[in-house]
């Protein structure tokens, strides 16, 4: 196999920290054609890192959808892409996330801070530099942190990079402790959202015309509130953080609906300012309800001027992908069957329909 330089703008033959040449194999066509990475994996051994994170940054920089299967060692992006354009963007990967800031040493490892920021440590000088948190690969790794200390640590090895092919590959599945934070996170998430419900919302309120009747009246509906606040365009999202803060809606799920109906109202620039308001969509929760409800929100803007936006459907959905709003579960899900939830069955059909060739990329 091919080796080449880790840092190709080092033209010495002896430097020692080498990886495989990067492949890509085209496959299918039309619709379906994709880029496939057969030896990502490899790679992604010589820099210390899943082979997710190169995967899904050569999506994010490409605006291409990414399939990742570690169980099957199956690495794809979509569409047809040349090999020396990954292997030029993959530069571009290892400078921002593997190389010492410091020193330019591939040995480093990633860390993630309690304050949710990512840090390369490295093994050469001892450093620690930050990383760019803006750059969207940032929000993956938050979400999928690399895998704890492996024996022998995970920093990048100089020579011994290629070889033992699959021996490594089970550690990456299972890791009880990641396991054991993302139920810790659901069970919290569920707590939270107890009282959202339609259901038990209905019976509340049937509850209260039963009893009280009136003990509701000029109370203003905290949503309703969040909402007059938003289109009052208060300066900065963090502003409308604060205020969602302060009306207890700050993890709730229907506030993403509000939020969303409030602040993308202006179809020429839909697109563009997904990405500009992707940080406040994620500040609310990232559990598949939150997501279902940044959907849903959008589902209702489309419906609103539907002759304008169903064209875009596909753009505002990717933005949302590559922004890492909505991951592919959650489109899964929701690409099931169109919905009443949010908006009328007949247009929410229509938005499915102007929505199945996206769908269908992540098949
Ligand atoms: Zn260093």
């Amino acid at each position: 196999m091919a080796s080449i330089n880790i840092r190709r703008d080092v033209k010495d033959s002896f430097y020692r920290y080498k990886m495989p040449k990067l492949q890509g194999k085209i496959e299918g066509k039309g619709n379906g054609i994709k880029t496939v990475l057969p030896n990502i994996a490899e790679v992604a051994r010589a820099l210390s890192r899943p082979p997710a994170y190169p995967t899904k940054y050569f999506g994010g920089e490409l605006g291409a959808q990414v399939k990742i299967e570690e169980k099957n060692d199956r690495y794809i992006v979509n569409g047809a892409h040349d090999v020396n354009k990954l292997q030029d963007l993959l530069d571009g990967f290892i400078e921002r996330f593997v190389l010492c800031g410091n020193c330019k040493n591939p040995e480093t490892d990633l860390i993630i801070t309690r304050d949710s920021s990512i840090i390369r440590q490295c093994m050469a000088c001892g450093q620690r530099s930050d990383v760019d948190m803006r750059h969207k690969l940032a929000t993956y790794i938050i979400k999928n942190p690399p895998p704890k200390d492996k024996k022998g640590g995970q920093h990048a090895s100089a020579g011994t990079s290629s070889g033992n092919g699959h021996a490594e590959g089970g550690e990456e599945e299972g890791d009880p402790t990641e396991e054991m934070d993302r139920l810790a996170k659901e069970a919290a998430e569920l707590e939270i959202d107890d009282d959202d419900e339609p259901v038990a919302r209905r019976q509340k309120a049937l509850a209260g015309n039963f009893t009280q009747g009136d003990e509701d009246e000029g109370a203003e509906d905290p949503y309703d509130l969040l909402g007059d606040y938003i289109n009052a365009k208060p300066e900065s999202d963090l502003d409308i953080f604060n205020k969602a803060k302060e009306l207890n809606l700050y993890k709730k799920h229907r506030a993403l609906v509000v939020v969303v109906q409030c602040l993308f109202t202006d179809p020429a620039t839909i697109v563009k300012d997904v990405a500009k308001h992707a940080t406040l969509l994620r500040s609310f929760g990232d559990s598949d309800k939150h997501q279902r409800a940044v959907l849903g929100g959008f589902e209702r803007v489309i419906s609103e001027s539907l002759d304008a936006l169903l064209p875009k459907v596909q753009p505002i959905l990717m933005a949302l992908y590559n922004a890492d709003v909505i991951e592919e579960e959650a489109f899964l899900e929701w690409g099931k069957k169109p919905s009443k939830k949010y908006i009328e069955k007949d247009v929410a059909k229509k938005i499915h329909k102007a929505a199945a060739a996206f769908l269908q990329g992540f098949y």
